[in-house]
């Protein structure tokens, strides 16, 4: 590839994790970006302020981008979580993240505020460069929402009726933004019925420590390790600590599904009106919170295909692969799928390859990201799992680990193990090398062959 070479010009729908990641690893293999935002500014304007939980390999991501003293600056770095059984709070035991995990994953579990996160990857996509003319330009347009795809032309059209083209079309519009949408109609599937609900849904919001600290029975909330795990019948919650200034992020999975919310609107009741069998702490803890966020968790359609026909248009993040609500994963998946897109074209410039490279990008990414979610349906079902025989299995091993002064997940050939063996895997992953293996297996070879012919 020549430095002399045109840039490639992409759109990016959607100026939120997966979009801004995006555009920022584009950006380092200097490529022109365009990121369109239909909120009129950053985050939105009615949205709870929430908490993004970034896994190492998430924050290994971030770090290895210059970013280690903005993120680390800004988070919480979780070191461990409890985990209690509900209603009566019972303590089942501790799950420290081991040192040399963390050192092998080259990242830290990192807390967040949603927001926060956002500022320090917008700020980062949008950084003046000193060699303005050397380097790729980015830009991002609020107040732009699009309402039209067109793959043929290769351009969306805005609800202002603006057009714009570009060689390539990213959506990273999360799980019912347009590129998305357009995506499951050329399936002949009706968008707005392909969804089913599980029957489950996800209460958020956050409880300010300052109001927390007041109440001493409230102290398993706000002192070391500052998350846990509440396993109930039914129903489960967790707590972590968010951001630097430390107040306490509340997640209920109910099974009270009346209400279907998403993450930008305030929730019709509280927190607190939606908890009935529930722990006294976790009550009192829910009627200090600000507003809550209610997102119902639903088996999302299976797109056939992550890219289109003509190869030109491809989604990522929740676009691609919608992931529960507040999963574990959903953050760090969105951030690699901008890694490994931005560092499989830092190869080309050719406009002719886009459709190859795409398709690279779903043959590589969406085993993994396939497989992360079917752990993050297992983590809600171990959380929730109804009282019975395999709740008290799931019980006995965690207490008989706890005694032996084990992790709490660690039952040699369990399930829980196997989760376990899955965390590891998961965290040690890193896009840029997964790219890089393509490009050496695949790409070069075809880059080489096409030279040869020319
Ligand atoms: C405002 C907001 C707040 C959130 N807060 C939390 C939280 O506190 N905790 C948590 O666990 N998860 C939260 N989430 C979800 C979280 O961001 C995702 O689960 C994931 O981590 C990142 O997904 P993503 O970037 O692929 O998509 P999303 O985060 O869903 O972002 C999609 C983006 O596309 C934009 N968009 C959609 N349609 C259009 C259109 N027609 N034209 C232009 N732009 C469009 C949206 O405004 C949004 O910025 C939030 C999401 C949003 C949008």
């Amino acid at each position: 590839m020549s430095n002399s070479e045109p840039r490639l010009n992409f759109i990016i729908v959607g100026a939120s994790i997966a979009g801004l990641a995006s555009a920022i690893a584009l950006k380092r293999s200097r490529h022109n970006v365009l990121v369109l935002e239909k909120e009129t500014i950053l985050g939105g304007t009615s949205v709870p302020p929430g908490c993004a939980r970034v896994p190492p390999n998430g924050s290994k991501i971030l770090f290895d981008w210059g970013l280690r003293a903005q993120t680390k600056g800004s988070a919480y770095t979780s070191l461990a979580f409890a985990v209690y059984k509900s209603p009566d709070l019972d303590f089942m035991g501790l799950n420290t993240w081991d040192p040399e995990l963390l050192s092998e994953a080259r990242g830290d579990f990192c807390d967040i505020k949603h927001q926060d996160l956002l500022r320090i990857l917008y700020e980062e996509a949008t950084k003046p460069s000193t060699q303005e003319n050397l380097v790729p330009h980015v830009a991002v347009l609020f107040g732009a929402e699009v309402v039209k795809v067109d793959c043929d032309n290769c351009s969306v059209t805005l609800l202002s009726g603006e057009i714009h083209t570009g060689d390539a079309i990213i959506g990273a519009d999360g799980a019912y933004g347009p590129v998305r949408r357009m995506l499951i109609e050329a399936e002949n599937v009706d968008p707005r019925s392909c969804d089913t609900p599980t029957g489950m849904t996800l209460y958020s919001a956050k409880i300010p420590r300052a109001a927390a600290i007041d109440h001493p029975q409230l102290a398993l909330f706000y002192e070391y390790p500052k998350c846990t795990v509440e396993m109930g019948s039914n129903r489960g919650a967790f707590t972590a600590s968010v951001g630097i200034e430390n107040d306490i992020g509340l997640w209920v999975y109910t099974p009270d599904s009346t209400e279907d919310g998403c993450w930008t609107r305030v929730a019709g009741r509280k927190l607190v009106d939606i908890l009935d069998a529930w722990d006294p702490q976790i009550k009192m803890l829910a009627s200090l919170a600000g507003p809550a966020t209610c997102v119902q968790i639903k088996d999302h359609h299976e797109l056939e295909s992550w890219v289109s026909r003509n190869g030109r248009v491809i989604v990522v993040g929740e676009a691609a692969h919608p992931f529960p609500p507040a999963a574990l994963h959903t953050y760090s998946v969105a951030l690699e799928d901008g890694a490994f897109i931005g560092k499989v074209f830092s190869h080309t410039r050719d406009r002719v390859r886009i459709p190859e490279f795409f398709n690279a990008f779903e043959e590589h990414r969406r085993p993994r990201c396939m497989q992360i979610r079917e752990i993050e349906k297992r983590y809600i079902e171990l959380i929730t799992l109804p009282d019975g025989g395999r709740q008290k299995a799931r019980d006995e091993a965690m207490r008989a680990n706890h005694a032996a002064g084990r992790n709490v997940m660690e039952v040699p050939g369990s399930d829980l193990q196997q989760m376990v063996d899955a965390t590891r895997m998961i965290f040690a992953y890193d896009p840029s090398d997964d790219a890089d293996e393509w490009w050496m297996s695949w790409g070069r070879l075809r880059d080489s062959a096409k030279a040869a012919t020319e």
